[in-house]
């Protein structure tokens, strides 16, 4: 068949998210992805849910509150779909901070000591926040099986190339040949602009690495600061991320970047320096100019919804389900407009 209700470019977080909501509504949906199915930033993820980390932009906040709302669903229907299990690997984040922000309350050595036994807390006052985390391997594994078992249509190592809008539908040339949908999303990530050239995005390239210990289990808690981050993903392994760079689609792990990032970690969290690195990644965010996502109409029935940046796992719900919403001709849940393409064009003419 190359025709369905809707066809979505893109098969991580962010277009699986969707096109799960579509078939809930009873749209028949084709994803098409150039590689496969959550194999890129979605995978590379630490899995942490930070909504309530302070240094998140306001204009964040109504969306990423949806999502979490969200994703206990999200989460129980993906793995009852897919019968794959997405264990939530902690509950508590301590975060690290110069300076406390206003309005909030540091936690005791004490109290960190035993959330955290071992940390470095030399010069830095510590927040608990209510957040969670899971491992994005576990998703990567269930999310595709969830969606194909929800009668999704996946079609992976086939790139769309181009996208034409009219009011009728959406024509698209895809590397397997020509594809006719009612509407379209470019889910495509930091990728997105190759089928939208006036999109403002970039790659911000993340090194990552997982660390594991001998012996017990030390830390069930996701140890942060802005610079880095200690995420435990079971047993005694530990993801450590990450950096943020401007480095193209380059995709050679750098050994002194992961140096410096464990170096970084073994800092913040001293029991570390035992640990052996059994894993190094890199990943790519989609990063628009501002750092926030863009999410909006572009043509006729055409959508874009790419630029998560840092957060794309804990926005996926929420951003899936607007967007469904708005796909098929409702009004939106929330308020979309820090996330307009528009928002770009104002700023170039003040500028
Ligand atoms: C190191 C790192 C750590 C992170 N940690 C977290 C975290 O802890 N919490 C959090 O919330 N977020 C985190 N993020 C951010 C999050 O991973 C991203 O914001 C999110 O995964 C973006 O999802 P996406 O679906 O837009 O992009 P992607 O997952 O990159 O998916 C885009 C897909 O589009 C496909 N594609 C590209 N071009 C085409 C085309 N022309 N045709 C068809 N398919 C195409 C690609 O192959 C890819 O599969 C992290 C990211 C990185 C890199």
């Amino acid at each position: 068949m190359n025709r369905a209700d809707v066809a979505i470019a893109g098969a991580g977080i962010i277009g699986l998210a969707t096109a799960l909501e579509l078939t809930a509504a009873g749209c028949s949906v084709t994803v098409f992805d150039q590689s496969e199915a959550m194999s890129e930033a979605s995978r590379a993820a630490a899995g942490m849910l930070a909504g309530a980390d302070p240094e998140n932009p306001a204009e964040l906040r109504e969306l990423a509150s949806l999502s979490l709302a969200l994703y206990p669903e999200f989460l129980s229907r993906i793995e009852s779909l897919s019968a794959k299990k997405i264990p939530i690997r902690t509950t508590r984040t301590v975060l690290g901070v110069r300076a406390l922000p206003r309005g909030t309350k540091a936690v005791s050595e004490t109290e960190v000591q035993s959330l955290a036994p071992g940390a470095n807390t030399h010069g830095r006052e510590f927040l608990l926040l209510a957040e969670q985390s899971f491992d994005a391997w576990d998703l990567a594994e269930a999310l595709p099986a969830a969606a194909r078992a929800g009668g999704i249509e996946l079609r992976e190592r086939t790139a769309v190339l181009s996208v034409h809008g009219a009011a009728s539908g959406a024509e698209l040339v895809t590397a397997a040949g020509s594809f006719s949908a009612g509407a379209f999303l470019n889910a495509c990530g930091a990728w997105a602009p190759n089928l939208d050239r006036a999109l403002p995005v970039v790659p911000r390239k993340g090194h990552m690495l997982t660390a594991e210990l001998p012996g017990e289990v030390q830390m069930q808690c996701v140890l942060r600061t802005p610079q880095v981050y200690v995420v435990p993903r079971g047993g005694n392994r530990y993801t450590v991320g990450p950096t943020v760079e401007d480095a193209g689609f380059d995709r050679n792990v750098d050994p002194l970047r992961i140096q410096e990032l464990f170096s970084r970690a073994v800092e913040l969290w001293p029991p570390l320096r035992d640990a052996s690195i059994t894993e190094t990644w890199v990943g790519f965010r989609p990063g628009s100019d501002d750092g926030l996502p863009i999410i909006d109409q572009t043509v006729d029935c055409c959508w874009v919804a790419t630029g998560h940046f840092k957060n794309g796992i804990m926005l996926g719900p929420g951003t899936g389900r607007i967007l469904s919403q708005w796909m098929r001709g409702q009004q939106p849940g929330i308020d979309l407009s820090p996330f307009r393409f528009g928002r770009f064009a104002t700023s170039a003419a003040a500028s």
